[in-house]
């Protein structure tokens, strides 16, 4: 969020916006249409699956390539047509990109010296960026004495360091063991804090995503597909797909069966749930729940409980991620507080706020 005017740099702006950007490849539209506003001191995630067009997002907001479509705006001024130097954007990248034969001062300082910032002043400003990524004893080496995460560390002081306006960062953890992924994205999530700079963030890990942004983008085959905080994503993920990549993992079929108000019950063979409705949905129309595991609990017998027998269990620390056969066929996810054993009957109920039914996708 906003920070005090003693944090702001001479990059300070309002909002940049992207008007209708598109970007494609040989006639092949790698990103379609994206409108989005950037305010200043948000945290924004660009979330999808690989090929979705991220980075292809991220690299027209940076000026590593030029768009064919729309136009991008710092305030009241269109800089699409800036060189990435003149957009002075801070870059962190998967591969860290440091200069190998360099001292990590000398890395995080190279911006510094390429603007002709005073000896005295850079200085002052290289040790405040060794300070906020936990470097200090470190400045004297090469990055090839460091970790991986150091390493990482190093280029998000050295795009920092510029005080940049915005600052892009394309998958900068998916080179980090998942440990190290873990601690380097709270460290991510403090820098951002203290200093308050406006962040995109690419990855394809949604929990990444969730953790750390303000609004998240979805995006699919280069159009997005929703943007909203991670609250209404989780919550209310607006297409089937969002909700898949968010995690439903029980996704199925059948026919509506009735309204209750605000809820709609579907059928399927034997089976009926009832949740709340995402689309529009014409009565007799086939329609898809969406459930997450994590709301799927077993209970006692009864009319309103989906049967089945356990397949799978695993215990993933807290509690029991299973999985349950229906007898036609049905698999569902479910979790579990107390041990269970395979082919033992479970009877499985998910709250109806926490089901989601859409229209059927076509051709399903
Ligand atoms: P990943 O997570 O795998 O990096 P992504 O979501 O970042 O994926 P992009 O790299 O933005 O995806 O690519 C989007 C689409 O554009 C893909 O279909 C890709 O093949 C295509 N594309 C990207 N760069 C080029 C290029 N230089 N020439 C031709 N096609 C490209």
């Amino acid at each position: 969020m906003p920070r005090a005017e003693g944090a702001r740099s001479h990059g300070e702006f309002g909002e940049i916006r992207l008007d209708r950007v598109s970007r494609g490849f040989d006639g092949v539209m790698a990103l379609q249409d994206l409108d989005l506003t950037i305010r200043r001191g948000e945290f924004i995630a660009f979330l999808g699956p690989s090929g979705c067009g991220k980075s292809t997002a991220l690299n027209c907001v940076a000026g590593l390539l030029s768009l064919t479509g729309g136009s991008i705006w710092v305030d009241d001024r269109r800089i699409d047509e800036l060189p990435p130097e003149r957009r002075g954007f801070g870059m962190v990248f998967q591969n860290y990109a440091l200069f190998p034969h360099m001292t990590v001062r000398k890395n995080i300082g190279f911006g510094l010296a390429m603007r002709g910032v005073p000896k005295a002043e850079a200085e002052a400003r290289i040790d405040a960026a060794i300070r906020l990524v936990q470097l200090e004893a470190h400045g004297a080496k090469l990055p090839g004495q460091l970790s991986g995460g150091q390493q990482q560390r190093v280029a998000i002081a050295r795009a920092i360091v510029v005080q940049p306006p915005l600052v892009l960062m394309d998958e900068p953890l998916s080179n980090l063991d998942a440990r190290l992924r873990l601690e380097m994205r709270h460290e991510i999530r403090r820098i951002h804090q203290e200093l308050g700079r406006s962040t995109v963030y690419v990855t394809h890990d949604q929990d990444e995503a969730l953790s750390l942004a303000d609004r998240i983008v979805v995006l699919r085959d280069g159009r997005v597909r929703q943007i909203g905080t991670p609250e209404e994503l989780y919550a209310r993920p607006a297409t089937l797909d969002v909700a898949r990549f968010m995690g439903y993992r029980n996704v199925f079929e059948g026919e509506l069966d009735g309204d209750q108000g605000e809820r709609v019950a579907v059928r399927r063979n034997d089976l009926r749930v009832v949740g709340i409705p995402r689309d529009a949905l014409g009565s007799g129309r086939r329609a898809a729940v969406a459930i997450r595991p994590e709301d799927v609990l077993p209970g006692p017998e009864g009319a309103d409980a989906i049967s089945g027998v356990v397949e799978s269990v695993e215990f993933i620390g807290r509690e029991y991620a299973a999985t349950a056969q229906t007898p036609t066929g049905l698999l569902l996810h479910f979790r579990s507080h107390q041990r269970l054993h395979l082919k033992e009957p479970v009877h499985l109920r998910a709250a109806p706020e926490r089901v989601l039914v859409f229209a059927a996708e076509e051709g399903a």
